[in-house]
C-alpha cells in the first residue's frame, strides 16, 4: 500500500479546522496523544491518509487484527464526533462515539461507532468498538 503524502500546511482530515501539522500530524510523527478523542481523530486521519503503520501502532496489542486495515476502495469523506466519555488526562479508559462518512465504489455511506480506548503503558490505544446503524444512500 502506497502511503499518501500528508501536506503539513493543509487542513487536518479529522475536521478539527486546524492545520494537519498542528493537529493529527503531531501524533502521526510520534508525539504522545493526550486523550481518547485525539487518538480517535488521529486514527481517522490515518485512514484518510492511508497510514497503516499508525493504525497498527495505535491499536491495543491484544486486539490487533492480522488482516490489512486499509481498503483502497473506501474514500473517507468526513468525521463527526458525537460524544466522548472519560478518555482524558486522568483517565485510563474512554469511549468516543462518532459518525464517519465514506464512499465506496461511488456509493455514499456512513458508519456510527462507539469506540473504546485504553491506556497501555500510559499511551492511549484503540481497544474495540460497537458499530451502530450503517446507512447508505
Ligand atoms: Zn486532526
Amino acid at each position: 500500500m502506497k502511503r499518501k503524502t500528508a501536506n503539513s500546511a493543509a487542513v487536518c482530515p479529522c475536521g478539527s479546522g486546524q492545520l494537519y501539522a498542528s493537529c493529527c500530524g503531531r501524533y502521526h510523527r510520534g508525539q504522545p496523544v493526550p486523550s481518547a478523542e485525539a487518538l480517535m481523530r488521529s486514527r481517522y486521519s490515518a485512514f484518510v491518509l492511508g497510514d497503516e503503520g499508525y493504525l497498527r501502532q495505535s491499536w491495543a496489542a491484544e486486539n490487533l487484527p492480522d488482516e490489512p486495515l486499509l481498503d483502497a476502495a473506501v474514500k473517507w469523506l468526513g468525521l463527526s464526533i458525537l460524544s466522548t466519555e472519560a478518555g482524558g488526562e486522568q483517565d485510563q479508559t474512554g469511549v468516543v462515539t462518532f459518525i464517519a462518512r465514506y464512499k465506496i465504489n461511488g456509493r455514499a455511506g456512513r458508519m456510527q461507532e462507539s469506540s473504546r480506548f485504553v491506556r497501555e503503558q500510559g499511551l492511549w490505544r484503540y481497544l474495540d468498538g460497537d458499530v451502530g446503524d450503517v446507512a447508505t444512500s
